[in-house]
């Protein structure tokens, strides 16, 4: 579904992305753990098309999107959730979904979306016409979550989405990306929450400093040594 093939991406002259290639086939949980400042974020925006990259290819379903705009990649299918959530504080929960359903052309079946939506994450149901700025922690990455999915999309980025969240919230939201995936959704996965991201991954890749180390299945990379000692606190 996505192919990333020898990826650079500088900051003036900060090389945070340094040949960087790895893939993801349909139907896939792929996760990419590393420590903070590792470049994690800077691929997810490279690939929704917020960053330009130096050089390299991104490949989507056979078509390169390396120099498409940000709103042409979510028409295609690409979804992102940010880190922090960034949800719009001053609107209702329900205008929050609304916003993430704005270049869906087929309005008809808007209804069938908020259902899944609310299906995945009742809780937001209960509180529609609720201030998105009200809900908790962990509301709020469940409604940064059904806002991406408003866009029905094929590939979903999730970008560190246990970050400051209660355990108990931690585990729901895992559980809800396996059920995503589940129901269709390929997800793309980064986090520094490396036990709880390699165990419902299908594979995954280990960057550190802008360079990917390692790579394998979840459960290979869970056992692996180097591993457990770097990122698991083996
Ligand atoms: P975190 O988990 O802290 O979000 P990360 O693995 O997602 O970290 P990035 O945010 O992608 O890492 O950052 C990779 C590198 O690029 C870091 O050295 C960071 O300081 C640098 N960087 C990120 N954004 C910018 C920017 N806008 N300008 C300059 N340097 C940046």
């Amino acid at each position: 579904m996505l192919d990333v093939q020898d990826l650079v991406v500088n900051y003036g002259a900060i090389q945070a992305i340094k040949k960087v290639s790895f893939t993801i086939h349909t139907g896939e949980i792929v996760t990419l753990i590393g420590a903070n400042g590792a470049g994690k974020s800077t691929i997810l925006h490279t690939i929704s098309g917020i960053i330009r990259p130096t050089s390299g290819k991104i490949t989507y379903r056979n078509h390169p999107i390396q120099r498409e705009a940000a709103p042409k990649i979510v028409r295609e299918g690409i979804s992102q959730v940010p880190e922090g959530r960034h949800i719009f504080p001053g609107l209702s929960v329900q205008e929050n979904l609304q916003m993430g359903a704005f270049i869906r052309k087929d309005r008809q079946n808007l209804a069938q979306a908020y259902a899944e939506v609310y299906h995945y994450f009742p809780v937001l149901k209960q509180r529609c016409h609720q201030d998105a700025a009200t809900l908790s922690g962990g509301e709020q990455q469940m409604l940064a979550m059904g806002r991406a999915l408003m866009s029905h999309p094929q590939l979903m980025l999730l970008d560190e989405p246990s970050m400051g969240l209660a355990p108990i919230f931690i585990n729901e939201i895992f559980e809800i990306i396996r059920a995503i995936n589940a129901a269709g959704t390929t997800v793309l996965l980064i986090e520094q929450n490396a036990n709880k991201a390699l165990a419902i991954a299908d594979r995954g890749y280990v960057l550190a400093a802008g360079q990917i180390k390692l790579q394998g299945t979840g459960q290979d990379l869970l056992a692996n040594q180097a591993v457990q000692r770097a990122y698991l606190g083996g």
